[in-house]
């Protein structure tokens, strides 16, 4: 089972909950730009100062500064033998940055969680509801999910046949096991 992973799909797939699970499982780190950026912008660090209007709008923070922190966080001890990124990369340009800081190929997998976009719409209603995420109103889930349809979208290609889909429609438990067992067979 491979052990440099990353999640693609679209906000509101349950990648962040999936990853989370999964790297405890693999006992690598998970990797979330969200995450990193979200404790940034609490933090009042001159990163979070620049990215909060832009994840407020749902736009992408600019490729440089997500790669920079990718790149730092990727040189901690603890993913030296293995990570699983999620929420990046999202772009080709972070994807070919990847590729140049961990070498073509390093990733084995890029795991895609698929949902139906109306199921993606109310999941993310219910999160803004649920935790107030300042990028989970109306307007902002549609202008995250265009992002992704234009920009994040195209990775698929870029990972070709490293890619392996998983039907992200049910419980997280159900989700999960689909995971692992897709995993398991994914040489
Ligand atoms: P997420 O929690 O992954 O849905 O990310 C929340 C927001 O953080 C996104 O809508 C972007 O504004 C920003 N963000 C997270 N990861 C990236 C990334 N790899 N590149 C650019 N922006 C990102």
């Amino acid at each position: 089972m491979g052990r440099r992973i990353l999640f693609l799909g679209p906000p509101g797939a349950g990648k962040g909950t999936q990853a989370s699970m999964l790297a405890r499982a693999l006992g690598v780190p998970h990797i979330s730009t969200g995450d990193m950026l979200r404790a940034a912008v609490a933090a009042g660090t001159d990163l979070g100062r620049r990215a909060e209007a832009i994840m407020a709008r749902g736009d992408l923070v600019p490729d440089d500064l997500v790669v920079a922190l990718v790149e730092e966080r990727l040189a901690e001890p603890d993913a030296a033998c293995g990570y699983l990124l999620d929420g990046f990369p999202r772009t080709i340009d972070q994807a070919e940055a990847l590729d140049e800081a961990v070498g073509e190929g390093a990733i084995e997998i890029a795991l895609l969680l698929e949902v139906p976009e109306d199921e993606l719409v109310a999941r993310l209603l219910n999160r803004a509801r649920e935790q107030g995420r300042a990028d989970d109103t109306e307007e902002t889930i549609r202008r995250r999910l265009q992002v992704y349809r234009e920009e994040t979208e195209p990775l698929v290609d870029h990972y070709g046949d490293r890619v392996v889909r998983v039907d992200g429609v049910g419980t997280i438990e159900d989700v999960f096991a689909r995971i692992v067992l897709t995993l398991a067979r994914t040489p």
